[in-house]
């Protein structure tokens, strides 16, 4: 058991799923040549002015609302100020002491080896909007070379309480806002490409005591894997830190994924102080209770309330309601071909047995093997009897990248399955027949014998026959 106990507050940058620019009109879609997406106001061309983007209003008061944040009806937009080759303006344009959203909260799921899973609050202290800046890249040999696609781009920040205990607390949390954006179509929740970014703020402190200790900054961690090292690294680092008397101090870390080590980037006394001042090129953003309302009405269904719903209505267990949302399309496949078939259970287990195994999915889009009404037709196959459930699964097989449906399939594989009750009752027969000495085990009370006969019909109808009618025959011809 460590002396110390760890405290981590993270700070999120998500980049808004807006067609457009924070402040100008340029496009956003990722990839495009460098430096093709730019124009005057997000190159930082002397006397271009901003215009605010009011999609990314939008975007930004739902992400608001569903981290249960207050939404501050006049909020004032700030320069940052920093030289930097990325940002040709020389400053940001951001929030700062008056931020459109403050005080929300999130609920995070914590696993404890041994114990049952508990939830836990996590405080939000605010969300704010700002502009995103430019690339670097320094990978060419002698030059750096800067890409300006991204410059302008809108972003919310959102700024985490120091309420996490753990980095697997810390990554619990990020995989929660991270899933949350996606749901409701603000974020598409890219770690590699940077539009999810995060920054983690990490101290130690006895057990026991009250005040925090000293924060490290880690900057621009790329995946949940090494936040959750960085974060763990650092956490030893300072508790040696403080174990051989040292003093931790306040400075901003970056993370050495070959070496698995955080680094010195900048210390306190290095770090820049952004002479923030109010933007006065843009006015005050003024929320209207309104625009509130409009936008909490038109808020999508919450991942926690979506497996809820699915619990409650459709009788799917947690896990499975889980497994069910771990993508907004992989969750409206399902509901779609649910309904289209009637029980939800039987298409839940078919979704997670058969087609997640195909899902490819890329941000906040996602490709199916099948759509969901060949899904739910197939199902209705199984039900009428037509054929078995191995055999839905032969032709799902088959189905997968094609447009026929299953019907047309079951015909073209010549697997109808045989419903014939006279065929399965001359079946059951000769396989009695042949197996005179398990048909008396059964009869003189081994009952697993059943099971023994219902295998071999099966085998000798290469698994075509009804079950239900292969086991009606034989029971009346067993007599049991
Ligand atoms: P800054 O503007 O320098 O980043 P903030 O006060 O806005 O500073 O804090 C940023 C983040 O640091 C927040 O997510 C907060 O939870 C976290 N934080 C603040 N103090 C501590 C601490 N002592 N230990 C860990 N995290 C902290
Ligand atoms: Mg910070
Ligand atoms: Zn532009």
């Amino acid at each position: 058991m460590s002396r110390y106990e760890a405290v981590i507050g993270l700070e999120v940058h998500a980049q808004l799923l807006t067609r457009t620019k924070a402040f100008c009109s340029c496009a956003t879609a990722f990839g495009a040549p460098p430096n093709t997406q730019v124009c005057p106001t997000c190159l930082g061309l002397p006397g271009a002015l901003p215009v605010l983007n009011g999609k990314a209003v939008e975007l930004a008061v739902r992400t608001a609302l569903a981290l249960d944040c207050a939404v501050r009806q006049e909020s004032i937009f700030a320069r940052k100020n920093y030289f930097y080759p990325d940002l040709p303006k020389g400053y940001q344009i951001s929030q700062y002491d008056r931020p459109f959203s403050e005080h929300g909260h999130l609920d995070i799921t914590v696993e404890k080896k041994g114990a049952e899973a508990v939830t836990k609050r996590a405080g939000i202290t605010r969300v704010h909007m700002e502009e995103d800046a430019g690339k670097n890249t320094h990978d060419r040999g002698d030059v750096s070379v800067v890409d300006l696609n991204r410059s302008g781009t809108a972003l919310v920040e959102i700024v985490g309480d120091p309420d996490l205990r753990s980095a697997d607390e810390a990554v619990e949390y990020l995989k929660t806002v991270r899933e949350i954006l996606v749901f409701i179509g603000v974020n598409d929740g890219n770690l590699e490409e940077g539009s999810f970014r995060c920054d983690a703020n990490v101290s130690i402190r006895p057990v026991g005591e009250s005040k925090f200790g000293t924060r490290t900054e880690l900057k621009n961690i790329n995946s949940f894997k090494f936040v959750r090292e960085a974060i763990n690294y650092e956490i030893a680092r300072q508790e040696s830190v403080l174990e051989c008397g040292g003093k931790i101090i306040q400075e901003t870390r970056g993370w050495d994924e070959k070496a698995s080590k955080t680094f010195s980037m900048r210390s306190k006394e290095e770090a820049q102080d952004y002479r923030y001042f109010p933007e006065p090129d843009l006015p005050p953003l003024v929320i209207t209770e309104a625009f509130i309302e409009t936008v909490r009405s038109t808020m999508p269904e919450l991942p926690v309330a979506k497996r809820a719903r699915f619990v409650r209505d459709h009788k799917q267990t947690p896990y499975a309601a889980q497994v069910l949302t771990t993508h907004p399309e992989v969750a409206r496949f399902y509901e779609e071909a649910g309904a289209l078939h009637g029980d939800f259970v039987k298409v839940g287990n078919f979704v997670q047995g058969e087609v997640l195994r195909d899902v490819r999915t890329s941000g906040l889009s996602a490709t199916f093997p099948v759509t969901a009404s060949q899904v739910a037709e197939l199902l209705k196959l199984v039900d009428a009897g037509d054929i078995s459930g191995k055999q839905a699964k032969e032709v799902y097989g088959k189905m997968v990248g094609t447009s026929k449906t299953p019907r047309e399939w079951v015909s073209e594989l010549g697997m109808q399955q045989v419903t014939d009750a006279a065929a399965i009752n001359t079946v059951c027969q000769r396989v009695v027949d042949a197996n005179p000495k398990q048909a008396e085990a059964l009869k003189t009370g081994k009952v697993a014998m059943f099971g023994y006969f219902v295998g071999q019909v099966m085998k000798e109808t290469k698994g075509s026959a009804n079950p239900q009618m292969v086991n009606d025959a034989l029971k009346r011809i067993l007599g049991v």
